[in-house]
């Protein structure tokens, strides 16, 4: 049994903005259940306090750089045992709005002196300096929010080996020479070989140069971003740990209880492959609920996505604008909520088309379960997709996932063309081109399907039966530890 800190800065239920929340509790979950001794650390944000019951404070501890004592609280994750430790700085984290920014989406202005505040409680935890006697094995840290943590660490005796995660490249924590000055870091940091980058600051860079080994959310993503398409000059550095054998991509797996068509308990009628008839029930209720005409035969497409260009959002506005305008016999359903002008154009798509869009702007767990079990297809054309989650739920709800070629999305998903259908390894529907027409053309191939129920149903079943849960990626992980183990 090994011991494994896991740094956060999302965790679901808790809290949670994107699928970083997901994988920080269903990762642990796993390995835990597997047998690992899990440790989970993230910060003691105003909406987790407000959701644990059982909260004690174990450790009060001083860091460098911060003038108040913080407090380490402790709880578990609510449904499990698994115990969580909370970085409690009411100053920094007891706020009304998101873990990174205000709820009209301006990012916290002091989001740099928070995110080292917490990767230096991270660090204090793995260096076993909270008296808990309890000191990890391993630290894996997820995003920038956690880069400093190895940083920190890098030169320290006593250190755990530290697994960096990178959920996405497109978030790096860059900040000023000024704000990095007045963080009160190790002035070596500031350094090429360091968290400098190009006369930044990069938190993101503090987990790529010092962590004994990096992972990222899919096979096809580790590549990518070691391309100057995807690097955001950081492929050079990434290629260089790559060739080390040091860079792994490890495809996310998902919470199989929380996302199960058959025991869903947001959803109208569980059903499986072999009830895969009682889809059309949540289909209806789902017109219902966006007061769509309840329709059998129109091709629902669903779409459940933070509002910003990496979602393809703009392609999907233009491309469902054209088949709406040509009479297509469809529907779109779609949740999210992000950039202002997005929802905007969203909001005037629906206003031309009010019997065919419907539209909730905003957050909503239990939407998002009825809109996977409900819609026929789920659009996810996106430019860039480290690993992606909601292609995964729906191949499980038989909601056939329309895919741009990309990350973790061409690693689980096979076109429906070909040999693939002929052979019945289809499971969703695959393009390469970030085009508007592109993605016209490939909905109207789902389209076209959609019109031959037998094999729609055959690639249904397909989908359905994937797995896509942790056991095969928690243990590439568990592998990942032991060789790390053996080799710091
Ligand atoms: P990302 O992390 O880039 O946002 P992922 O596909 O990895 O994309 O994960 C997104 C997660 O957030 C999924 O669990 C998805 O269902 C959820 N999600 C995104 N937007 C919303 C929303 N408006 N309401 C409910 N859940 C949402």
């Amino acid at each position: 049994m090994r011991k494994i800190l896991f740094a956060s800065s999302e965790v679901h239920p808790l809290v949670k903005t994107g699928g970083l929340a997901d994988v920080s509790a269903s990762l642990p979950l796993a390995l835990a259940e597997q047998g690992q001794d899990m440790r989970i650390i993230l910060p003691a944000y105003r909406q987790c306090l407000e959701a644990l019951d059982k909260i004690e404070t174990v450790a009060t501890v001083k860091l460098d750089g911060f003038h108040l004592p913080i407090e380490i609280l402790q709880s578990t994750l609510p449904n499990s045992d698994l115990i969580i430790w909370l970085v409690n700085s009411p100053e920094h984290f007891d706020r009304d709005g998101g873990p990174y920014g205000t709820h009209d989406g301006g990012d916290w202005q002091d989001n740099a002196a928070r995110f080292t505040l917490f990767s230096r409680a991270i660090v204090a935890a793995a260096l076993d300096q909270l008296g808990l006697d309890w000191q990890p094995d391993i630290l894996h840290c997820n995003d920038w929010q956690t880069g400093l943590a190895p940083a920190l660490l890098a030169n320290e005796v006593n250190r755990p080996a530290t697994v960096f995660t990178i959920h996405n490249l497109a978030y790096q924590g860059l900040y000023s020479q000024d704000v990095f000055d007045s963080l009160v870091l190790p002035a070596s940091l500031w350094h090429s070989d360091g968290i400098e980058f190009y006369g930044l600051m990069s938190f993101m860079k503090g987990g790529l140069i010092f962590a004994d080994h990096i992972t990222t959310v899919s096979p096809t993503y580790a590549d990518e971003i070691c391309s100057y398409e995807f690097g955001y000059g950081l492929e050079g550095l990434l290629s260089h740990r790559a060739d080390q054998g040091r860079l792994t991509g490890i495809l996310n797996g998902i919470d199989t209880q929380e996302w199960d068509p058959k025991s869903d308990p947001y959803i109208s009628k569980n059903y499986t492959v072999k009830t895969m008839r009682y889809k059309s029930i949540n289909k209806a209720v789902l017109q219902q609920l966006f007061s769509l005409p309840e329709k059998e035969n129109v091709l629902v497409m669903g779409l459940i996505s933070r509002l910003v260009s990496q979602k393809g959002v703009d392609l999907t506005l233009d491309a469902v604008g054209k088949l709406l305008d040509a009479g297509e016999n469809i529907q779109l359903i779609c949740l999210g909520s992000g950039e202002a002008a997005y929802e905007q154009d969203l909001r005037v798509l629906r206003a031309r088309h009010p019997d065919k869009v419907g539209l909730h702007i905003g957050y909503s767990e239990e939407l998002s379960h009825q809109i996977e079990a409900g819609a026929d297809i789920f659009l996810m054309p996106s430019r860039f997709e480290p690993c992606g989650l909601n292609q995964l739920y729906s191949l499980r709800y038989g909601t056939l996932p329309v895919v741009r070629n990309t990350g973790g999305l061409a690693d689980s998903v096979v076109n429906a063309a070909g040999s693939n259908l002929k052979n019945g390894f289809a499971t969703g529907f695959k393009f390469d081109d970030a085009t508007a027409k592109a993605l016209e053309e490939t909905l109207l191939r789902a389209i076209g399907l959609f019109k031959h129920p037998r094999v729609w149903r055959k690639v249904m079943v397909t989908a359905m039966e994937q797995d896509y849960s942790w056991e095969e990626s928690s243990k590439a992980y568990q592998v990942l530890y032991d060789n790390l183990l053996g080799k710091v």
